[in-house]
């Protein structure tokens, strides 16, 4: 009947809907869907009196994915009226659902996030297979939406405000069936094969059943701005939120929050209204943009590369210390034996008990499984047979030439050999061994459990085939790779260096640390800048400048780090003192010895510079990168940037900060010329950004 929604009813008149789009591996809320869906609406209702009960349910191994984010991608403030009449009519088609007067049941047979959720909450009843792969909720917010289709409206009535936004709807959580069950968004498990079969139970236990919501006197979990009580509290919502978003410029969670708590006061129609207009504000912004193209296209993109080679079964892990024993521990989740190795099998061993410690907050890992995987050790000639060697010793190249000399005939003849050093060129490192080309860079960021992106560096000798198998690592690893080609810093220690650079620039000229602080933060970084530089230590920043040598371009900030270490004690957190002040480990206040030292009345940066600074710095860096062949691809950029090195997410990455900067690439330009006037040179846009603003291009 229709081509996205099969139609089958059985002998007792339970008509089950199967979703199954024929054009696409997941079902997607796109034109062909909305249409078949009203298509099946207007059926269910000519054909009532035949049917018992609705069961909606998936052919495919997603019971529904979500919006249409090619479509979404690509709105337009223009286009409000549009999205919110589409928007509507979509959340129309779904109140037709669970108005029909025979009772719904959702059979989710696979995850059901976004569009799927709502489809489901439109629902009575909702059953999911207990499969622990299986991913309910909203991710909307992380694209920098909110769930336009009835999802705001129904979660908090179902849940209460409270509940709705921080388990649901606020942070995007992807919740496994268990979780979804316990924080009642779905009302029973079932295995798999079975779930046709309870929903048909639930159908003829349930009859009559109607949307609670429906019922007159039904109540709000945790109650409504009407009632004293919760109206008491209701200035700690935006303010809580301000304090997690750290003033940056997130507009999504700003608008689910207002459209949960107005939506709590009115009825369910006007609550829909209003969630379609925050909708609709969302979807044709430019942040939304920014962010369905960096956490969707452009992370895709970065995770299509590689080969489904045969997995890596061996590890040797050279250094056990902070890096080595992160990573020996998330080869040994994926599965790897892991060799770890260091001076001495004590050393060793205490880089094994990091993985003791970690799997100790992860009660629902096989710790002693994983734990078996990891061997320590002192001898290279356990290393024998390891077909992937991972080096992280200290960041120094005759060690690391040492360390791979001797095990280089142990490992297995073809193995992988990768450095994790975080600066030295690859092809100095790939120098010291006998198969260059196998050599290659495997740049993981700290900490290494939680931090999802490896920059895998090409060296001048590294074969097509190492980089392949490399990728390969990343992939069992389940991380997301950029591939950038060699060069001192490679792509992202190379950018950060510029934000950290200008950071400490404006405490040279006299800026008050407190503003440079609240600059990064409110221009979105995960980190304010200084509090950043105490955890790398001023000290690795101090070493990564003498390590330059000659290439180094002298810069007031020099002085201040060497004065901040040697005349002030204060080398960094793990000092016990930098630009800020601890207190047994904790980050306390800023040490007020800075306003002292360098503060300087008379200075004025505008707020917005000091932000812009920071910003252009690193966007400008990244143009160069990509002009001397250090970045591959603008994804790369994009993806690099967010997930390795706390580029704002809003931005949609550094070279997409570009793009969409007011004016577009010509804006941009200019602005840049402006910033280079007014601070110096290094922000004088370089000529590949000139050439394609004068084009009339994009980053792309
Ligand atoms: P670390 O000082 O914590 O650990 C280095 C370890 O190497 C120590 O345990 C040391 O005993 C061991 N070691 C020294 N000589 C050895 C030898 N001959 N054989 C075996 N082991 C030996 O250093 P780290 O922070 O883990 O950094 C290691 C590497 O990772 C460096 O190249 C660094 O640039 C890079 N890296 C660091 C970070 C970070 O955030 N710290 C991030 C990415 C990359």
């Amino acid at each position: 009947m229709t081509d996205t929604i099969r139609w089958d009813r059985d002998a007792d008149g339970v008509v089950v809907l199967t979703i199954d789009d024929p054009a696409r591996s997941a079902n997607t809320m796109n034109a062909a869907f909305v249409a078949d869906l009203e298509t099946v609406l207007d059926r269910l209702t000519a054909e009532r009196d035949d049917i018992t009960g609705v069961i909606v349910t998936s052919a495919k191994k997603t019971f529904f994915a979500g919006g249409d984010l090619d479509r979404l991608g690509s709105l337009g403030p223009d286009q409000a009226a549009d999205v919110y009449a589409s928007s509507m009519h979509l959340k129309g088609l779904l109140r037709r659902l669970e108005t029909l007067g025979r009772p719904v049941v959702a059979a989710i047979n696979g995850s059901a996030l976004g569009g799927g959720l709502e489809i489901a909450l439109a629902c009575h009843h909702r059953i999911a297979a207990d499969d622990g792969r299986i991913e309910i909720g909203f991710p909307e917010v992380t694209l920098g939406l909110l769930p336009g289709a009835g999802g705001v409206v129904r979660t908090v009535r179902l849940l209460g405000v409270a509940q709705a936004l921080l388990t649901v709807l606020l942070r995007g959580q992807r919740h496994r069936p268990a979780a979804a069950l316990e924080h009642g968004l779905v009302h029973e498990l079932a295995p798999r094969d079975e779930l046709l079969a309870r929903a048909k139970a639930w159908i003829a236990a349930n009859p009559t059943a109607v949307q609670p919501y429906d019922v007159k006197g039904y109540r709000i979990p945790g109650g409504t701005p009407a009632q004293a009580s919760f109206a008491a509290n209701l200035p700690a919502f935006p303010a809580t939120l301000r304090k997690e978003l750290k003033g940056a410029p997130y507009p999504a969670p700003r608008n689910i929050l207002a459209a949960a708590v107005e939506g709590t006061q009115v009825d369910l129609d006007t609550a829909f209204a209003i969630e379609g207009r925050y909708f609709a504000e969302l979807a044709t912004g430019q942040i939304a943009k920014n962010m369905i193209k960096a956490f969707f296209f452009d992370l895709q993109q970065a995770n299509a590369r590689g080969t489904n080679a045969a997995p890596f079964t061996k590890v040797a892990v050279l250094g056990a210390g902070m890096m080595g024993a992160a990573i020996a521990y998330v080869c040994a989740k994926a599965g790897m034996r892991v060799l770890l190795k260091d001076v001495t099998v004590e050393a060793a061993e205490r880089g094994k008990q990091y993985s003791v410690k970690v799997l100790a907050k992860k009660p629902f890992l096989p710790a002693e499984e994983i734990l078996a995987r990891i061997t320590p050790t002192a001898d290279p000639a356990d290393l024998a047979g390891c077909d992937l060697v991972i080096e992280a010793v200290f960041e120094d190249p005759a060690l690391k030439h040492k360390v791979f000399a001797e095990i280089q005939d142990v490992v297995a003849p073809d193995a992988l050999l990768c450095s994790n050093t975080s600066t030295l060129p690859i092809s100095l490192l790939a120098d010291g061994v006998t198969r260059q080309q196998d050599f290659v860079g495997l740049h993981f960021f700290s900490p290494v459990d939680k931090m999802p992106l490896v920059e895998v560096i090409k060296g001048a000798a590294t074969s097509d085939a190492a980089l392949d198998r490399a990728l390969g690592v990343v992939r069992q690893l389940k991380k997301t790779p950029i591939v950038v080609n060699d060069s001192r810093g490679f792509f992202t220690s190379r950018v950060i260096g510029t934000f950290t650079g200008e950071g400490l620039l404006m405490l040279a000229e006299g800026v008050a640390a407190p503003s440079i602080e609240q600059a990064s933060l409110q221009a979105g970084y995960p980190a304010a800048v200084l509090a950043l530089m105490d955890e790398l230590t001023l000290t690795l920043l101090r070493k990564i400048r003498l390590a330059y040598g000659d290439a180094w371009t002298p810069t007031p900030a020099d002085a201040l780090i060497d004065r901040m270490i040697d005349e002030f004690g204060r080398p960094g957190r793990s000092g016990g003192a930098g630009f800020y002040e601890y207190t047994d480990g904790k980050r306390d206040r800023l040490w007020p010895g800075l306003r002292e030292h360098f503060a300087k009345p008379d200075v004025d940066v505008p707020f917005v510079d000091m932000q812009e600074r920071m910003l252009f710095a690193e966007a400008l860096e990244s143009v160069k990168c990509l002009d001397e062949g250090v970045l591959t691809s603008v994804a790369d950029a994009n993806v690099g940037s967010i997930l390795g090195i706390g580029f704002p997410g809003w931005t949609g990455g550094v070279l997409q900060y570009v793009n969409q900067y007011q004016g577009g690439l010509p804006g941009f330009v200019a602005r840049s010329r402006e910033l280079a006037a007014r601070y110096g040179s290094r922000f004088e846009p370089p000529a590949l950004l000139l050439a394609k603003a004068e084009r009339g291009e994009q980053f792309s």
